[in-house]
């Protein structure tokens, strides 16, 4: 299951790996994580139609288990090509699975989620898994509020520049300003 949205979207999600409904129906997050996944994309003013969505395993791993090193290994090539066709400005990094194959060196999920992480000008953006927040009810709220960071940091991005000539209110940054990164943003190479 490779993954699904338009080759042009500005926001990748990348989950673990596809489960049986998701290999049947060759679409990604189907099953109730998805729609925890449709929810908080449409808490943040987005569609399935904004972002491209794939994982970094490309099959169900047997029984459904946590995916071993080698077969993210082997599914790597075909998720950092999809990075490089699709080029998205933000990439949304779901779950401890993938963030230890995109941002092996940062920490843990339970340290890192709503945190920015530069890498090569895209911002990474490592949140809880739907599916953790489905299993543990506490996680939820954090997961909203990593997804109000991503809105933010949409917002600062992609916000259309300023008219030539216009002045800024009092108090707040010009396009210049808006679009510089946080002081949480870390600089470093993608998906090595
Ligand atoms: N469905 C997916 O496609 N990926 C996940 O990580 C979980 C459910």
């Amino acid at each position: 299951m490779p993954g699904t949205g338009p080759a042009t979207a500005a926001i990748m999600i990348v989950g673990e790996a596809p489960g049986a409904n998701e290999d049947l129906q060759g679409h990604p997050f189907v099953g109730a994580a998805g729609k925890l996944l449709d929810t908080l994309l449409s808490q943040i003013g987005l569609s399935r139609q904004d972002v491209f969505i794939t994982n970094v395993l490309k099959c169900r791993p047997p029984m459904n288990r946590d995916p071993m090193p080698n077969e993210a290994e082997a599914c790597l090539p075909y998720l950092r090509q999809q990075f490089a066709l699709v080029r998205p400005k933000a990439v949304l990094v779901l779950g401890r699975h993938a963030l230890q194959r995109m941002l092996p060196d940062v920490g843990g999920i339970s340290r890192v989620h709503g945190q920015i992480f530069m890498r090569s000008g895209v911002a990474f953006m490592p949140c809880y898994h739907p599916a953790a927040a489905l299993h543990n009810g506490a996680l939820l709220a954090d997961l909203q509020r990593d997804f109000d960071r991503v809105r933010e940091y949409l917002d600062r991005v992609l916000a259309p520049p300023e008219p030539a000539g216009a002045q800024a209110p009092q108090g707040v940054g010009g396009a210049a300003t808006a679009a510089s990164p946080p002081a949480t943003e870390q600089e470093q190479l993608p998906l090595t």
